[in-house]
């Protein structure tokens, strides 16, 4: 229980919302979903929390990407909500979205298999695969988003609780920030089994990468020797919840992590295991970036079922109703409830 109030971050150059978004100079961000046509009604309840709890503040554009074309009556139902703004519906190149053709079919049903028996999720959804793939090390590739350098990822169905009265872009950028995240949880070891041992393997022959000050306690600890880590080889599977994640792309596209994401890719794991982009991401940051650089968001009021981050702050209103946002009688946001979901109170987050 936390009596202390978390508004904001505690620095003093927070930039406040301007007198007129429509004339405000903008840092080089973008708001980025992925998602499809029939996610539409999803994505507009997301947007709208979005644009009341901050982003009407700052018109800051939205980048829409998909791996079909967007109907035009996806764009329709957006631009109807968001007129007069900038906005990007972009859809990806079959070539980077698609299972390369070197994955090895016998191989990758052996791994589905193994998956299905250990109930991991999404484990026979071949798109989900090419989701999380795309995620970890093409995204930032995309030729839309070769002009941004920062990026607030979210996804249509999750809730933002809480008034943000500063750029969070410039909060980034100011205080020198690469990535910044809401919920940290563990993973399903079953899912990255090899993660780690292949990342090894790349760091045995580039050791150079290998940030100084990185996360290494973080990607490393033992569950409080509650469950040992016997099946990532080592890795503590703490992760960023990836569905919302406030980044510089700069970082992806840095030669440690990109190069890392090619040699993970040449191993086949996003489709012979069931590699996540949060994991990925997650590796990545803890190993080539400075720990200081990562920001936990604790003031942003957040939720994608069934985790929350839900601040002491009256920023804070109660849950809105959103598609798929809990059970009935299930986690609250509001003044004075300081809350977290089981598994997130408990290692993961405690490094920050
Ligand atoms: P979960 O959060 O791990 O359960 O995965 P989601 O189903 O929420 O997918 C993560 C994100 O990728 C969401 O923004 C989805 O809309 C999007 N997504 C997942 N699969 C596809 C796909 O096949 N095509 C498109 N266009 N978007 C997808
Ligand atoms: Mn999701």
């Amino acid at each position: 229980y936390l009596t202390q109030k978390i508004d904001e971050p505690k620095v003093d150059n927070l930039v406040k919302p301007p007198a007129d978004p429509s004339n405000y100079d903008r840092a080089n961000a973008t708001l980025l979903v992925l998602a499809r046509n029939r996610e539409l009604n999803k994505v507009i309840v997301t947007i709208q929390q979005i644009e009341d709890k901050f982003n009407n503040k700052y018109h800051y554009p939205y980048t829409f990407l998909n791996d079909a074309e967007f109907s035009q009556k996806f764009i329709n139902g957006i631009k109807a909500l968001l007129p007069g703004r900038e906005l990007y519906f972009e859809a990806i190149d079959p070539k980077i979205w698609k299972k390369p053709s070197t994955i090895d079919k016998e191989k990758e049903r052996e791994g589905i298999a193994y998956l299905k028996e250990e109930k991991i999720g999404y484990s026979e959804m071949e798109s989900y695969h090419n989701m999380c793939r795309f995620y970890s090390g093409n995204f930032y590739k995309h030729p839309r988003l070769a002009k941004f350098k920062w990026y607030w990822r979210f996804e249509p169905g999750t809730n933002y609780f809480c008034k943000i009265d500063y750029d969070l872009f410039k909060f980034m950028e100011m205080n020198n920030k690469t990535y910044g995240f809401t919920i940290s949880l563990y993973d399903a070891q079953q899912s990255i089994k090899t993660l780690w041992p292949t990342t090894l393997e790349f760091l045995s022959q580039n050791p150079q990468y290998l940030h100084p000050n990185g996360a290494f306690n973080w990607l490393t600890e033992d569950f409080m020797n509650k469950k040992k880590t016997t099946e990532t080889g080592g890795y503590s599977t703490c992760h960023f919840w990836s569905n919302f994640e406030i980044g510089n792309m700069d970082f992806f596209r840095s030669e440690p992590y990109d190069n890392w994401f090619q040699y993970l890719d040449s191993k086949g794991g996003f489709y012979y295991e069931r590699w996540g982009d949060a994991p990925v991401h997650s590796v990545g940051l803890g190993l080539f970036e400075d720990k200081s650089k990562i920001h936990w968001f604790r003031d942003i009021g957040y939720e994608h079922y069934p985790y929350y981050n839900c601040p002491n702050s009256d920023k804070c209103n109660t849950r809105e109703p959103g598609p798929k946002s809990g059970k009935l009688g299930g986690p609250v946001c509001e003044v004075g409830k300081f809350s977290f979901p089981h598994l997130y109170d408990q290692n993961c987050v405690s490094n920050w």
